[in-house]
């Protein structure tokens, strides 16, 4: 069945997720602040709209995927919410701070309408190849209305629990991912120092309890896993800034709740620092250089 919907946010993985729902049969109104990106999404058969408040106006559902809760937050409270048809679906697929999202709910419910937060992982390459996996917090309703969509886009949808759950997962996983990739890359490090073989390393812990996505798939060592961003001179792959960003939402979750997790923490310090360093174009995996010892100068002392 067709429906139509808005989407808000057409960048790096709005413009292909939007085609994907073209391509699924729905009608699709979209709009970004940049014009060239609407101009991309219109050649994939998205129909362009003025301004959000337009393409709300008309639509069933209404899909964001914006960079951060405050552009989310705004731009419902700036006149989407009071645009849309009475009892519009929102889905909110950006990676938004979970009490941003909670805060999302509450707008979207107060102005009549039903709310679903449903962030992404699976990257650009998941978005354009329709194969990405959706974390959703809301109703059990809210889910099943939004299914058809999220099976165009996606290739799983995991229902978490309510408002903000989606998010909730979002940056536990990260977290989980991001420790273990420092993990892993601290762990070939010692490798190194020791005069272990990379894929000796490699052939022990990939099978043995040190198995983990970050070394069997994403090895941040060039050669044990050559489709690996490291042996493409860390192209991204999840690049070090996204990760930051998901860190630090985490953290901030971290020190709401008052939970201690120092591991977490130190991740977020030391992603955060490597994104605005020489991370900031590189997969998260590239990490590991720097915590590789630094190179004594000529006079001996550390670099
Ligand atoms: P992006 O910057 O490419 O796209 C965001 C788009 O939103 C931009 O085109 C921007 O012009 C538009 N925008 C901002 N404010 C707007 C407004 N008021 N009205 C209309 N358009 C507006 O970012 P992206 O990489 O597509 O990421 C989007 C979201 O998905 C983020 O929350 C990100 O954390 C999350 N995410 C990204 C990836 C990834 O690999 N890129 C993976 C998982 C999740």
């Amino acid at each position: 069945m067709s429906t139509t919907i808005a989407f808000i946010g057409l960048g790096h993985m709005g413009g292909p997720m939007a085609a994907n729902l073209v391509k699924a049969g729905h009608r699709v109104l979209g709009f970004d602040l940049v014009p060239d990106l609407l101009a991309a999404a219109a050649s994939a058969g998205v129909r362009p709209a003025v301004s959000a408040a337009e393409a709300a106006a008309d639509a069933e559902v209404v899909v964001t995927m914006l960079p951060a809760g405050r552009h989310v937050l705004a731009l419902y409270r700036e006149g989407l919410l009071a645009a849309a048809r009475p009892g519009t679906l929102f889905v909110d697929c950006s990676t938004i701070d979970v009490a941003d999202a909670r805060a999302a709910h509450e707008a979207v419910a107060a102005a009549g309408h039903r709310a679903l937060d449903a962030p992404v992982s699976g990257g650009v390459v998941g978005a354009e190849a329709g194969t990405l996996t959706f974390m959703a917090g809301g109703g059990a309703e809210e889910f099943a209305a939004a299914g058809p969509l999220l099976d165009a886009m996606g290739s799983k949808a995991v229902h978490c629990g309510g408002p903000g759950a989606g998010q909730a997962a979002k940056i536990c996983n990260n977290m989980i991912l991001a420790i273990s990739m420092i993990g892993v890359s601290e762990a070939f490090v010692l490798a190194e120092s020791l005069g272990l073989d990379h894929q000796a390393l490699y052939d022990v812990a990939s099978t043995a309890s040190g198995q983990c996505w970050a070394l069997t798939v994403n090895c941040p060592v060039p050669g044990p896993v050559p489709t690996s961003p490291a042996n493409r001179d860390y192209r991204p792959g999840f690049a070090a800034p996204l990760m930051a960003k998901d860190l630090g939402l985490a953290a901030n979750a971290l020190r709401a709740g008052g939970v201690d997790a120092p591991l977490g923490l130190k991740a977020a310090e030391l992603y955060a620092a490597f994104a605005e360093g020489e991370g900031a174009g590189l997969d998260f995996s590239a990490i590991v250089r720097t915590l590789r010892p630094a190179a004594p100068t000529p006079n001996g002392s550390p670099a």
